[in-house]
């Protein structure tokens, strides 16, 4: 029993070892369900940090955890390797005693017997509880079964659908929609994208960069349709896979046919755990500063939390790897007790062909974009202000640019946008 105690001696702290502090022995047992690259990053953070106690780390794929961004790029074109998607190898769990369960989806949280319940009927205790349950693709009805590209196994499918023979319709011109068109069309697929909104990118970035996009992916062979919202995708047999079994009908009454088609219209948050155990959830399980959701003893991170921003003094909801890994070391410093630090500025990144954009904080809201080089150079940045504040930074292949604008942005600073446009003002003069 001692020795039990002395065990956990290394992370006191209230919440954790609040029966440990009053004399009593507790078994402490912090469970963390959805073991993507949150939960992951979690129980990595936890070891790391000292956490001695029992940890289990449960999710519902059938893999150990890996990382996504690579499904949309380099491993849909067969660059990378499975191994390589892995975060660590499988004896890495059994070395930290981390307890990772796999293909076990949790079906609810009961947080006032502090106790989940997975699918196949087992119930886990915990003293504390991490959501990190990640998103889900959004649907949409179209009377037709479609591709996704959110899981391993997404990916996988995709890769037998590669080469000349094949014709994909993509709806939605987002991110991931982009990024799969570029690998596609680079392994000789004939790349159609269907974009609802009048741009693409309409969501997350200013019209330059949309136009931008537009004119490198079109340059590179991808058929691309803005204002096509799809009304209907009809299936039907076909004996081989590069035969076109979809008709894709847009609003306008045009139709178009495919092989394949991909559904990527953007995720939602995978909430429903939460709200069900009757947590505050705002299209994403609300936070605090430190990490907690509203019922004691739950923690959240990831794609699937929403939490208050002071940089932009708003709740926002972030869809990246850099959030993931920010929020689950903020969770795992809050149950070892240490003092959160506030959320660092949100970047993002996509590898479009031999593109690399980058970037830095927010744009949304802006009342001022200012360029930065010539987009048709393949090298340009934007900056978005709001106010004489610069809120965001959109840099394609330009890193210094990226960078300091992280920084001013961290610093709430009111660059003069005319120094910024200027290209004979090297960046690491702004501060
Ligand atoms: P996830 O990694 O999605 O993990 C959540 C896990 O929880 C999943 O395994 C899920 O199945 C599991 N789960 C859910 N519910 C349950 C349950 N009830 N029981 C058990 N398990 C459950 N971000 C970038 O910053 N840059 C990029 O270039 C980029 N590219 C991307 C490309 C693709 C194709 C995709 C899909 C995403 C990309 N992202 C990118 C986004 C990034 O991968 C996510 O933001 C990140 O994975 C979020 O981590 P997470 O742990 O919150 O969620």
């Amino acid at each position: 029993m001692t020795a039990l105690v002395a065990q956990f001696a290394v992370c006191a702290k209230p919440d954790i070892l609040a029966g440990a502090s009053e004399g009593r022995i507790v078994a402490k047992h912090i469970l963390i369900v959805g073991a993507g690259q949150a939960g992951f990053q979690t129980a990595l953070s936890l070891r790391q940090g000292g956490w001695r106690g029992a940890l289990t780390l449960i999710g519902d794929e059938p893999h150990a955890p890996y990382q996504r961004p690579p499904l949309s790029k380099t491993y849909l074109a067969g660059e990378l390797g499975q191994e390589r998607l892995f975060f660590r190898p499988p004896p890495f769990y059994a070395e930290q005693t981390i307890d990772l369960i796999t293909d076990a989806p949790v079906d609810a949280v009961q947080p006032d017997a502090k106790e989940v319940q997975l699918a196949d009927g087992r119930r886990i205790a915990y003293d504390a509880l991490v959501l990190a349950t990640g998103s889900q693709p959004r649907q949409i009805e179209t009377g037709a079964p479609l591709h996704g590209l959110h899981r391993l196994a997404d990916s996988d499918k995709l890769r037998t659908r590669l080469g000349k023979k094949h014709r994909w319709a993509i709806i939605g011109g987002g991110y991931i929609g982009l990024e799969a068109a570029a690998t596609a069309v680079k392994a000789g697929v004939s790349v159609q994208v269907l974009e609802a909104a009048p741009r693409l990118l309409a969501r997350v970035t200013a019209p330059p960069l949309s136009e931008f996009f537009f004119a490198q992916h079109r340059a590179a062979g991808v058929e691309l349709r803005c204002d096509a919202a799809v009304e209907e995708v009809a299936a039907s047999a076909s004996k081989t896979a590069s035969t076109d079994t979809h008709t894709v009908r847009l609003a306008d009454g045009s139709r178009l046919k495919a092989d394949t088609v991909l559904l990527a219209i953007g995720i939602r948050p995978n909430t429903s755990l939460a709200e069900a155990a009757g947590l505050e959830v705002e299209d994403g399980i609300v936070i605090d500063a430190a990490g907690r959701t509203s019922a004691p003893h739950i923690y959240a991170c990831g794609d699937c939390t929403r939490q208050h921003h002071p940089l932009y003094e708003r709740r926002v909801r972030l869809e990246s790897v850099q959030n993931a890994i920010a929020q689950a070391k903020l969770v795992a410093a809050s149950l070892l007790g240490q003092t959160p630090r506030p959320p660092p500025v949100p970047w993002f990144w996509s590898d479009q062909y031999q593109l690399k954009l980058q970037i830095a904080g927010l744009s949304q809201g802006y009342t001022q974009c200012v360029p930065r080089g010539r987009a048709d150079s393949g090298s340009f940045a934007l900056f978005y202000f709001h106010g004489p504040r610069l809120i965001a930074c959109d840099a394609v292949n330009r890193p210094a640019e990226f960078m300091m604008s992280q920084r001013l942005i961290a610093a709430r600073a009111a660059p003069d946008p005319r120094q910024l446009a200027d290209e004979s003002s090297a960046p690491k003069s702004w501060l």
